[in-house]
């Protein structure tokens, strides 16, 4: 992550002519340099930091308003400020929540993050019949966001079902064999795609089933919005393996609905 620098005028605006070096301090060095080491500390860490620093001194005043409105804008959520003030409430104290709930309120006035709560994975978890699993850790490495693998069927023809948070995927890869070979996807939750290098990606629904022969290059996933699960078969083959190769497009990937 590279230093964005943030530019901050609030302290040349009210005291530039009272107090010089206070207002050369706060505007040049606290948000010039400490607040832009974001290569160190992300700009919303540091927000929370903050907003819990001066919520423990009872300071709930308008540069407590900044820094939630701050806090907000680098990426905290209304879910997340509430667990953030009910959290500090019991080591900074009690009103001192309350008051800062009170302007908190006023910043995140928005409805609740829904969809967020919705897209949950155990929400998720659910609607589908097998089981989602343990995180994908030994092909982390091959995938964009967090996937999971449940083993279903662990001898004869191995059965996995593999569960993809919204917008993960696996890289570009080819299923090798030197006869027969190839894998069998089968969704059982959510939506996704499956695109063979050269065509349209193909949406994914509960029950619709893909072939992929062997020596075919290849992705599947969920789609940006959704879950996605999908029991994979390994077909028998000779001389069976795995090319891993380079990852989905974002920009390609991002056109997908
Ligand atoms: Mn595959």
């Amino acid at each position: 992550m590279s230093q964005t620098k943030i530019k901050q005028t609030a302290g040349r605006e009210a005291l530039g002519e009272f107090a010089p070096e206070f207002a050369h301090l706060n505007d040049d060095i606290l948000f010039g340099e400490v607040w832009s080491r974001n290569d160190l500390l992300s700009l919303r860490d540091r927000s929370i930091v903050t907003v819990v620093a001066l919520m423990s001194q009872g300071l709930t005043d308008s540069s407590f308003k900044y820094h939630l409105e701050s806090a907000k804008k680098n990426g905290v959520t209304r879910t997340e400020i509430a667990e953030i003030l009910t959290h500090a409430a019991f080591y900074a104290g009690w009103p001192k929540a309350w008051a800062a709930f009170r302007m908190a309120k006023e910043v995140w006035t928005e409805e609740p993050e829904k969809d967020n709560a919705s897209n949950s994975m155990e929400e998720y978890a659910r609607t589908i019949l097998f089981p989602i699993g343990n995180p994908n850790d030994a092909f982390a490495q091959y995938f964009i966001g967090q996937s999971y693998l449940a083993p279903v069927v662990t001898e004869g023809v191995p059965v996995f079902n593999v569960t993809f948070e919204p917008g993960c995927r696996n890289n570009w890869h080819i299923h090798k064999a030197t006869k027969g070979g190839g894998q069998t996807l089968i969704c059982v939750g959510g939506r996704g795609y499956y695109q063979e290098w050269g065509t349209a990606p193909v949406e994914l629904h509960p029950g619709d089933s893909v072939y992929i022969p062997a020596g075919v290059k290849h992705w599947h996933g969920a789609a940006p919005d959704s879950w996605f699960s999908h029991l994979a078969f390994e077909v028998p083959g000779e001389n069976t393996s795995n090319e891993w190769l380079e990852p989905v497009n974002d920009e390609e990937y991002s056109k997908l609905k």
